[in-house]
């Protein structure tokens, strides 16, 4: 691999592109490896120069679509795709064709367009349960300190403030819905993150700018909205991606209307794209195909010529750099990544090997870790076996050419690992939360032994290959959020993978949170032991573990598993305190469960579940005017439990109207919720319409509650009643939930 060549600082303005003469010598250049490489000198003069340079006045306008597939643009040369803003920005600015992603995950991905550093670097290896450190400086928090103003508008959780995104930015937009759709995750409409960025665009305020729009569209499901759905019936990703163009089109319409397009620098790319059924994936994540790896990149402004494409392989890491030195600043000492604005002037870039990686299968399934290395015009993809292709001939990497080309694929490998232990000196490892010395010895004294996830060893050797049981994740996927799957089958059908993939803790949560839908409480129970056995690194599995073992009246295990998971993470985990504080309740120990709500509602007073537990604190401890009023704010959230729960603090307060009402109100948004029916009927017995309330019980047992709390309300009803028997049945159903 290539060279590396010290940084030297220097003021350059990029000039106007000539794309004129023979091509020069390789463009100056940083190159991946440098960063342990750059003498602390060099790092010196690149402050001090950081440091005096005059403020630069372009604005950066920086776009990110999630999930896009570059060959699904009309510019990449989709001829049936509707792309218009995105094809006319082409036509104004430069296009590369080979823009590849280092991992094909939104959360990690952005970290590292942000940042300019490789995942092994940055440290956000999955999505959501890895933070951004903030020790690494990001495109906003040096745009900041050059007294840029930043505002962030994004469109989903993974890249929510909570894990690390926001630093840099003054305003950072994430008014995310829960989408109806199970499964999709808190996002929000391209329609909605454009108008956020135009109201804060066209609020009066002093230049320069740092915008970062991150639209989250084209991502699974594909659910275009009217006229696209009509207009890409059959292929509605393509309407997906139709929308999120035309709404772009309304932010570059106000560039252009405002002058803005004369002194600002637009990129748009893509996180990653999407596997859309190659080789045998459907979405995104597990793989390292060029079908999620390659993606989009368009830059257009000042400083960047028009109509220009650009061959040479180039990568995200490279984006940060480049977009600093388009706006005539230097890229921090730890960026890696190249500028790239030679290449617009008929530069050759220099020839950078890439790397890319996917730890999904690791973190998630237990299987072998997945690295990639493009050199020239080669690839090598490298996990428990190796697969060798060459990009020009077989782009769809359909022919492995590994067995033909063993010294290839050995000098590969050797530059592979060499990079990585330039990238991670002391081995590369993921860790998802800083754990302090006390709760790593807490941790031990209850039993803990060594990660076999996260904080494992990556490279693991002997695991099964994400390529050869990407299927089961796939299934999984579908079988967790179709909903015209019968429970049953789909209970069965996860069974059958647990079983296929023993080893695969992701496999045996999946089994768990199907069983736990059906009902079926100990087979959850052993799923999730199991998961946690073959993973003890997963608090948030742990977590839900801790409260299916509450519902199971296990309180003893319930109370030692959330307190487990407590140790795990740090105090930005509230719901496991939450959690942990119900469980208190029930087992007596209202004293500690006081103390950490009180903890969680003096930081945020309006935490729902911390709010709720509070409520159930009060009740336990017989105050019930203040459970009503803790419980009525949690409630407002939309926690049905806490409202079912006020239900029943009005009816033990004697306030019949009130707990009809709040019962009726759970049934108007969940009709027939076998709970609130059965607290319902109580409540219509207890005002004197026996007949009626019985009526209801009746509605409530036919539908066979899967949950043990359900059983008891109807077993409170059926005694409000004087039936004695009935009673006495649903008390027994409830037991025979716990044990299964
Ligand atoms: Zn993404």
């Amino acid at each position: 691999m290539a060279r590396p060549e010290v940084l030297k600082p220097r003021r350059e303005r990029p000039r106007a592109a000539t794309a004129s003469g023979p091509p020069r010598a390789p463009a100056g250049r940083r190159g991946w490896a440098t960063r342990a490489a750059v003498p602390i000198a060099a790092i010196g003069l690149a402050v001090a120069w950081w440091g005096i340079h005059r403020s630069p006045r372009l604005n950066l306008l920086l776009v990110t679509i999630d999930t896009l597939r570059a060959d699904h643009l009309g510019v990449y040369g989709d001829r049936a795709a509707q792309t218009r803003t995105l094809d006319s920005l082409a036509a104004r600015g430069v296009r590369f064709e080979h823009a590849q992603s280092p991992v094909p995950m939104t959360g990690p991905s952005h970290a590292t367009i942000l940042t300019g550093l490789y995942p092994p670097v940055h440290g956000v290896r999955d999505n959501v349960v890895f933070s951004l450190d903030p020790r690494h400086r990001t495109l906003a928090t040096l745009l900041k300190a050059r007294g840029y103003r930043t505002a962030a508008f994004v469109g989903a959780y993974p890249v929510a403030a909570a894990f690390g995104f926001r630093q840099g930015f003054d305003t950072f937009s994430e008014d995310f819905k829960e989408s109806p759709i199970p499964g999709a995750g808190a996002q929000r409409p391209a329609n909605d993150v454009v108008d956020a960025t135009l109201g804060w665009l066209a609020a009066p305020a002093d230049p320069p700018f740092f915008v970062w729009m991150h639209l989250y569209d084209p991502h699974a499901p594909y659910d275009p909205p009217e006229p696209y759905r009509t207009a890409f019936a059959g292929r509605p990703y393509d309407g997906e991606i139709a929308f999120a163009d035309a709404q772009l089109g309304r932010l570059f319409d106000w560039l252009r209307s405002s002058g803005h397009e004369q002194d600002t620098v637009v990129a748009v790319l893509s996180d990653h794209g999407e596997s859309l059924g190659e080789h045998r994936e459907v979405t995104h994540a597990v793989l390292l195909y060029e079908s999620t790896l390659r993606v989009p990149f368009l830059l257009a402004g000042p400083n960047v010529p028009s109509g220009v494409t650009v061959s040479g392989r180039v990568t995200t890491v490279d984006v940060a750099p480049t977009l600093l030195r388009l706006l005539g600043l230097e890229p921090s000492p730890e960026m890696t990544g190249r500028h790239l604005g030679p290449a617009f002037r008929g530069e050759r870039l220099p020839p950078e090997p890439l790397y890319a990686e996917s730890l999904f299968g690791r973190l998630n399934c237990r299987w072998s870790s997945l690295r990639a290395w493009t050199a020239g015009d080669w690839k090598l993809i490298d996990g428990s076996r190796a697969e060798l292709f060459h990009l020009p001939e077989d782009p769809g990497e359909t022919r492995d050419r590994a067995a033909e080309e063993p010294p290839r694929v050995a000098r590969m490998r050797a530059d592979l690992r060499a990079a990585m232990a330039r990238m991670a000196p002391g081995g590369d490892h993921a860790r998802t939360a800083a754990i302090t010395p006390e709760q790593e010895a807490n941790l031990k004294s209850l039993g803990y032994v060594g990660g076999s996830g996260g904080g494992g060893e990556l490279d693991e050797p002997g695991l099964p290959d994400p390529r050869d049981r990407v299927q089961f994740y796939e299934r999984m996927q579908i079988i967790l959020r179709a909903q015209n799957i019968p429970l049953e089958r789909a209970s069965a059908e996860a069974v059958a993978i647990a079983e296929a993939d023993p080893g695969n803790p992701f496999a045996q949560t999946t089994v768990a949170s199907l069983a736990y839908r059906a009902g079926r409480l100990s087979t959850a129970a052993r799923a999730y032991h199991r998961s946690l056995e073959l993973d003890p690194d997963r608090p948030a599995v742990r977590q839900n573990y801790g409260k299916l073992l509450r519902d199971m009246n296990r309180m003893e295990d319930s109370e030692k598993e959330l307190r487990f998971a407590l140790q795990q993470t740090d105090a930005s985990d509230r719901r496991t305190r939450s959690s942990l504080a119900e469980t208190l309740v029930l087992v007596g120990k209202t004293e500690e469960a006081g103390r950490l709500i009180g903890e969680l509602l003096r930081t945020e007073p309006k935490d729902p579940e911390a709010l709720a537990a509070q409520g159930r604190l009060f009740a336990a401890q017989g105050k019930l005017e203040e459970a009503a009023k803790s419980l009525a704010a949690a409630a407002a959230s939309a926690d049905t439990d806490a409202r079912i729960d006020l239900a029943r603090v009005y009816t033990r307060l004697g306030d019949h109207a009130r707990a009809r009402e709040e019962a009726g109100a759970v049934l108007t948004t969940n009709p027939g919720h076998p709970w609130a029916l059965a607290v319902l009927g109580q409540v219509v017995i207890l005002q004197g319409h026996r007949e009626e309330g019985l009526t209801l019980l009746r509605r409530a047992e036919a539908a066979r509650p899967r949950r043990p709390e359900a059983w008891r309300s109807l077993a409170e009803g059926f005694d409000a009643a004087r039936d004695g028997a009935a009673a006495a049945r649903c008390r027994r159903a409830a037991q025979a939930l716990r044990g299964d």
